[in-house]
């Protein structure tokens, strides 16, 4: 992912910056949602590519019961999400009360319901709770959202649904059902299911101590916003826009918080370097007061966890379900893309170096606190691009027709107008998803601000589509321009990015198996169907055919050009910096907790800072107590740079014919999207290239201009 949008999509267990709604419990039973920010990709062994699977054909669906029609009463809404939860239960019981003989029909079937019942559930309340803009259905969403908590904590502790499952004989089951009891069961002793009493008690109270220090984590940076008060003489470099929301108080000075909105502007702008180094101790050292005892706890608990499941650590543990296993693969993984970035770094350094010496002839380094700013000026003064310029290519609803106009085209689908959207706020589109008068699913497009709605840019999953049950339909949350309003590029860039997201959704919802469906991959592949679509916000091919101006002009080839150089510029250091932040990830959970006290957790992550980025720690700061990908990405925040590998690997397919070649886009679409969870991640790779995964994409991006 790009930096600065949130996501969402896949079955995972993480929840993290908002991109994946979906608890380790949801995520066992059905297909759910996704992921937020930075990352990366790779290409293979030459073989001959395997015959195509055959086109992804829409299956006979018989209409079920709508989801719960939003609004306008809380009461209906929350009986009808509860509804779902009283199937889900029925089923239970129905799969408990077996008696005779476990069979697919009996047992594998009967959890398929329970999960597609509680999937729809948890998929529309964490949707209603983002974007209902009625306060007291919001409030309904996040109880129902509570409720499916409670039922699938209860199913996936319950060693007897596991043993039902067990005791199915799938030997002679179709490889998709196979795969269904395999991963289910896998799901299920990955969370202990299948330990003796005691240990599975422990692993209870492990469990709940773990949520509480993650909430204690993340209410500790959040409550603490921390502030420098500066005089308003100091703001030399800052937008007017800035200056004006900063009124100075009454003795004088102006507060400049470590918030966001404050705090990237005056890091990026603000020419007063003493300035900006104070507001940058004071934003990395956010949490100093009691995370590093949190984190301490929860690293101990998760050694304990993973120990008492057969696992030397943590970092093992939770990469056995990824595409990337195993903790050293993921340290020599940093280590590659590390060297890899290395002679790109060297180069942006100097550069700024060259830059900071402008303003400070006796300069010999650049402070990690100087970078943003540094950035900023050198693509100013050397990649200038006008952004308003730009600006005038995107008015939103030709950019919109654009990216419906080329999905369409590349994916052989129409979006057809619902003729009975059920939506939840009358901006939202709504389209039916169709080929050859076949329904495929529905989308919605919730695509601008308003008040009490999210506040970034994600794709959620509203229900997964099991095949002669219930069809796929997904939604775009995003806060972008309106009507003929332009739009930044990078608001272009993540709109196609998440609709990456919104066709894995749509494409891979055509399973029997509700925990296969549709963005249903290893955690760590789910941000590389969207990050490579991406690329069709950035290729001029594609950009041609709908960016045109007032006048009707088309977005001219050399702006585009420009626009990707700036682009790249800072990528060096940049990629280093994400292996700084990867390695404190993995580290901190492959080293003995013991070891990481506080002072063991500061040294530990100076020496990374060290072995990693250009930038000499900060006397003062404490970065990893405000790092909250800690608990919800926990070892892994690599999988950003995983994804972009294999992002732009899947790349290599369009470079002889284009991102527009029919005969491409269908193979991606078939190989890649259609499967949804059916196959491991590095076999959908495979047989779309025809090869297996590999470097050379990623590495070529990373030293190429
Ligand atoms: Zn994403």
């Amino acid at each position: 992912m790009r930096a600065g949008h949130a996501h969402a999509a896949g079955k995972d267990l993480l929840g993290v910056v908002k991109p994946m709604r979906r608890s380790l419990l949801i995520v066992l039973l059905a297909a759910c949602s996704s992921p937020p920010k930075p990352a990366p990709v790779e290409p293979a062994p030459v073989e001959p590519a395997p015959p195509a699977p055959p086109p992804v054909e829409p299956v006979a669906t018989k209409p079920e019961p709508p989801p719960p029609p939003p609004g306008p009463n809380a009461d209906e809404w929350l009986a009808n999400c509860r509804n779902w939860i009283a199937q889900a239960k029925t089923a239970y019981q129905q799969l408990l009360d077996v008696k005779d003989k476990r069979t697919i029909e009996n047992t594998l079937e009967t959890f398929n319901e329970i999960g597609r019942n509680v999937g729809n559930a948890a998929e529309w309340s964490g949707l209603m709770h983002e974007v209902h803009p009625d306060a007291k259905i919001r409030d309904a969403a996040r109880t129902c959202e509570k409720e499916v908590s409670q039922f699938t904590s209860e199913l996936l502790l319950d060693k007897r649904a596991y043993d039902a499952i067990k005791a199915v004989d799938v030997a002679k089951a179709d490889a998709n059902t196979k795969r269904f009891s395999l991963i289910t069961l896998r799901d299920y002793k990955r969370a202990g299911v299948d330990l003796d009493d005691k240990k599975r008690a422990r692993i209870k109270e492990i469990d709940d101590a773990m949520t509480d220090l993650g909430q204690q984590h993340a209410r500790n940076i959040a409550e603490d916003t921390r502030f420098i008060e500066a005089d308003p003489k100091r703001l030399d470099g800052l937008p007017p826009d800035w200056i004006a929301a900063h009124k100075p108080a009454a003795n004088g000075t102006i507060k400049i918080t470590t918030d966001y909105p404050d705090y990237i502007p005056f890091v990026t702008y603000a020419n007063d370097d003493d300035l900006r180094k104070q507001l940058y101790i004071k934003f990395r050292s956010r949490g100093d007061a009691q995370n590093e005892t949190v984190l301490q706890k929860l690293l101990e608990l998760r050694l304990e966890k993973a120990k008492l499941l057969g696992f030397k650590d943590w970092a093992d543990y939770f990469s056995d379900d990824k595409m990337l296993k195993g903790g050293k693969n993921a340290a020599d993984f940093i280590e590659r893309v590390t060297k890899l970035a290395q002679p790109r770094a060297k180069r942006d350094y100097n550069e700024l170096l060259a830059q900071l010496k402008k303003a400070d002839p006796k300069a010999t380094a650049v402070g990690d606190w100087q970078k943003a700013w540094l950035e900023n000026q050198v693509k100013k003064e050397k990649y200038a691009v006008d952004s308003t310029a730009v600006r005038e290519y995107f008015p939103f609803d030709r950019t919109l027709q654009g990216l419906l106009d080329i999905t369409s085209q590349i994916y052989d689908v129409q979006y057809v107008p619902a003729t009975d959207p059920r939506t939840w706020h009358p901006d939202v589109k709504v389209f039916d998803v169709m080929r050859k008068g076949e329904k495929l699913g529905r989308i919605f497009l919730d695509m601008h601000p308003r008040a009490d709605k999210y506040k970034h840019a994600a794709q959620f999953g509203i229900q997964d589509g099991v095949a002669g049950k219930q069809l796929p339909e997904g939604a775009l949350v995003c806060n972008f321009a309106a009507g003929s309003e332009l739009m930044d590029h990078g608001d272009v860039v993540t709109m196609f990015h998440e609709f990456g997201h919104l066709m894995h959704h749509v494409f891979g919802g055509q399973q029997h198996w509700a925990r296969q469906s549709g963005v249903a991959t290893e955690q760590d592949f789910v941000e590389a169907p969207s990050q490579m679509f991406e690329e069709w916000g950035w290729n001029f091919e594609t950009l041609s055919k709908f960016a045109k101006n007032k006048a009707g002009e088309t977005i001219p080839k050399d702006l585009v050009d420009k626009m990707r150089k700036a682009e790249k510029f800072g990528l060096g250091t940049q990629t280093l910096q994400q292996m700084f932040y990867a390695a404190i990830s993995l580290e901190f959970h492959r080293t003995d907790p013991k070891k990481l006290d506080p002072a063991g957790q500061l040294a530990m992550v100076k020496k990374l800072q060290a072995k990693y980025t250009p930038y000499a720690y900060v006397e003062g700061t404490k970065f990893h107590t405000s790092f909250g990908h800690l608990v919800g990405y926990s070892s892994a925040y690599y999988t950003y740079m995983w994804s972009l590998v294999i992002a732009k690997d899947l790349l290599t397919a369009f470079e002889k014919k284009g991102l527009l070649d029919t005969a491409t886009t269908y193979k991606y679409r078939d190989t890649i999207l259609a499967p949804g969870g059916t196959k491991d991640a590095a076999d959908l790779v495979k047989d779309f290239l025809g090869r297996k995964y590999d470097f050379k994409a990623f590495e070529k991006y990373l030293s190429s201009e």
